[in-house]
């Protein structure tokens, strides 16, 4: 095995460690960054996700809340708990756990939230912001990344980045950021045509499609940084990415691994958005 490991938990616990001077400072003028979590239905990765992210908000002092609903309740009775949320003075942070009951429409819930409020980065507004260069709030997954990057001093000016899946959350945010930072953007999505002529020209690859292992050592360029954003749960109950491990990691010089890469970034950056937020409301105040 020839890549560097990219390890995601070791730079998140340190991103996390920095965050704890501007966490007493907010404390000091009285106020504590605060998270609240939707959750609908019992899909248990979903459970898994919003356990995660409560632990990690109550372990560094701060308010994390989890308002679960069951899979029946109706659109607007959502929409009504969320405007109750938006109004919440002492609230930096609304969430909702996707995904949601088919009966529900994602971009209607998400765009109830108030966008001074959605860490997530999710709300049409927000989205808008990032495009046009003047992001609110970075959506974490992709933040996540960047910081990856950032950490690894990859030299995004100039290079082939290929991203394969083209989702709000994960592919479409990506490449706004490693456009803003001089990279020639590539997104790839499940009807492109011959995927391996794209990732073969990658400097750097993001793989974020949900299909275990579909990236493999012969689809990467020699020496090219792999982020795997995958995580996908096997029958044996193991997690693997999107990136068949053990052959990419003989070919690039960088690779993040599943778990432990960008996974614990997201959370992180949660964080930091969820922050950022309650200063901007000490700075309002
Ligand atoms: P979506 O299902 O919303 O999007 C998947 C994207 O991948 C779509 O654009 C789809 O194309 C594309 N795709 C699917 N199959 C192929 C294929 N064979 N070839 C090329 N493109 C393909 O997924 P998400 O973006 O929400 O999530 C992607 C993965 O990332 C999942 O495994 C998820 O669990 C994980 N994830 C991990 C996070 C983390 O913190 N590490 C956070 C968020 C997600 P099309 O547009 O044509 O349908």
């Amino acid at each position: 095995m020839s890549a560097a490991i990219i390890d995601g938990k070791a730079l998140a616990n340190s991103i996390k460690q920095n965050l704890s001077e501007r966490i007493q400072h907010l404390k000091a003028n009285h106020i504590t960054p605060a998270l609240t979590v939707i959750l609908v239905g019992d899909d248990p990765a979903s459970a898994v996700y919003v356990n995660s992210k409560h632990n990690t908000f109550t372990s560094l002092g701060l308010k994390s809340e989890v308002l679960r609903f069951p899979a029946e309740i109706t659109q607007e009775q959502l929409l009504t708990e969320i405007r109750k949320l938006n109004q919440q003075k002492d609230l930096h942070g609304i969430l909702v756990q996707l995904p949601l009951p088919k009966h529900i429409d994602t971009n209607t819930v998400i765009d109830t939230i108030a966008p001074e409020k959605d860490v997530d980065g999710f709300h049409v507004s927000n989205a808008g912001s990032l495009m046009t260069g003047n992001p609110r709030f970075i959506p974490c997954t992709p933040y996540g990344v960047m910081k990856m990057l950032e950490a690894q001093k990859v030299n995004l000016r100039g290079a082939e980045a290929v991203i394969v899946g083209a989702s709000n959350i994960v592919g479409k945010p990506m490449a706004l950021l490693l456009q803003k930072e001089g990279a020639t953007v590539t997104i790839c999505n499940s009807k492109t045509r011959d995927l391996a002529a794209h990732t073969k020209r990658a400097d750097i690859l993001v793989v974020a499609t949900g299909r275990a292992e579909m990236i493999t050592g012969d689809m990467i360029k020699p020496g090219a940084v792999v982020i795997d954003v995958g995580i996908n749960r096997m029958a044996d109950g193991k997690l693997k990415g999107d990136v068949e491990f053990s052959s990419a990691s003989e070919v690039a010089s960088a690779i993040t691994p599943v778990p432990g890469g960008v996974g614990p970034m997201t959370i992180v950056m949660l964080l930091v958005n969820t922050i950022e937020s309650a200063e901007r409301s000490l700075k309002t105040a």
